[in-house]
């Protein structure tokens, strides 16, 4: 029998099913109108920011990461909880406009930005993450030709990576950000254009439960931030930490201990090179704030035996939930945690497996744990649900069509 990933510390049970914010299942489900579904708790997401803003040094900003879940409610309540949102397309530029949140706290970084993204972003007055040098000059002729003053900063592409990280984004060879040794001339460059320049922006890797790299990741971002400082002879106003802040999904997985990166991050604010002094500093995180917060609720349809092996087979799967199956950053296919919604207390009585309605063998929810005697019209319950799902998996595919998501 294969473990299952951890659930997470904020769902408990009434009348022995899984309740989420206070609501069972079976009425969340009801209330959507039809399974499968995603369920985004607000109490959750705001416990979360809670714990960090206690752990985090007062100075230091919180932006959101729009890209691990764009739900416009979900949006809503964090324009209430962070300082500032980081984007990655004019799509999602286009949905906090919508939503009212204010330009000047919107950062938009990703490679491959179009003109017409650049000038979205420009006539809004987001600040740019710029990507390349390239992208600059088509970023300064179109605020040019709009007579705009461009908020531009600059992304950097680290020679370190986070250790331990699901998903590298600095080290090396990338397609994200100026390698460190090309930036001061663009930094004099933008500052000489009469722009608003708005510093640095150095992310690292995303994904990482060690508090060790953590720590060890922002020793460097800081180190890496003073020294172009000090290369480029222009101020630092701001610079993006980055982030990468993980969340157990897997067994054996456990969470990140906030404290100790706050304290070690609080002890490094209070002693900043002079050319960091009057920085502004900020982290972007995604998945720490939301992922935990949410829940994927699928019925099971047909309860199976083939060779001995028992199957639920689901009316949802990878197609809302691609990487609970492991086909999303994964190398070896790991379950997350998975549990029978409505029979969340009852003891394991077998091995089972959750696949998905899928016409393919990638379509698996859950592999070889154990469960419950499920059978058809049990819930199936996915937790680690709120960032990275309905937004990152292939809804069209098999024609199924998307879930339904509601915030509670
Ligand atoms: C994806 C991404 C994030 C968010 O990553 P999480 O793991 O969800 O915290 C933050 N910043 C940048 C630049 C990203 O590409």
């Amino acid at each position: 029998m294969k473990l299952l990933g951890p659930i997470p510390p904020y769902f408990s049970s009434i009348n022995g099913i899984l309740e989420i914010s206070g609501e069972v299942s079976e009425a969340l489900v009801a209330r959507a109108g039809s399974s499968p579904l995603f369920i985004y708790s607000a109490e959750i997401i705001r416990q979360r920011v809670a714990s960090l803003r206690a752990a985090m040094p007062s100075s230091i900003g919180l932006h959101y990461a729009v890209k691990a879940n764009p739900f416009l409610p979900l949006i809503h309540v964090m324009s209430e909880l962070v300082d500032g949102f980081d984007i990655a397309s004019a799509g999602e530029l286009a949905n906090l406009l919508g939503a009212g949140i204010d330009p000047r706290k919107v950062s938009f970084a990703g490679p491959g930005k179009r003109d017409a993204e650049l000038e979205a972003a420009i006539t809004a007055g987001v600040t740019l993450n710029l990507e390349s040098e390239a992208e600059a000059d088509r970023a300064l002729a179109i605020a040019e030709r709009l007579s705009r003053t461009p908020r531009l900063a600059i992304r950097v592409n680290p020679s370190f990576d986070l250790k331990g990280s699901g998903m590298k984004m600095g080290g090396g060879a990338k397609p994200f950000g100026l390698d460190e040794d090309r930036v001061p001339p663009l930094a004099r460059r933008i500052v000489a254009s009469g722009a608003e320049w708005r510093g640095y922006h150095i992310f690292a890797g995303s994904q990482a439960i060690s508090a060790e790299a953590i720590i060890e990741t922002q020793r460097q971002t800081l180190e890496l931030a003073a020294r172009l400082g000090r290369e480029s002879g222009v101020p630092v106003p701001h610079v993006n930490l980055g982030g990468g802040f993980g969340i157990p999904y897997f067994p054996g997985d456990t969470p990140l201990d906030l404290p100790a990166v706050g304290a070690a991050l609080g002890d490094r604010m209070a002693s900043l090179p002079e050319e960091l002094a009057k920085t502004e500093f900020c982290i972007e995180l995604g998945r720490y704030l939301v992922g935990e917060a949410g829940v994927y609720l699928t019925r099971v349809i047909e309860r199976k035996e083939s060779h001995g092996e028992v199957f639920l087979i689901v009316d949802g799967g990878m197609h809302h939930q691609l990487a609970a199956s492991g086909n999303f950053g994964t190398v070896v296919r790991r379950n997350y945690p998975v549990a029978i919604a409505t029979r969340f207390d009852a003891p394991v009585e077998e091995e089972a497996s959750v696949v998905g309605c899928l016409c393919t063998p990638l379509d698996r929810l859950a592999d070889k744990a154990g469960f419950p005697r499920a059978e058809a019209g049990d819930l199936v319950a996915v937790f680690c649900a709120g960032a990275y799902g309905a937004t990152a998996s292939p809804m069209h595919f098999l024609g199924h069509g998307p879930a339904a998501e509601i915030l509670v």
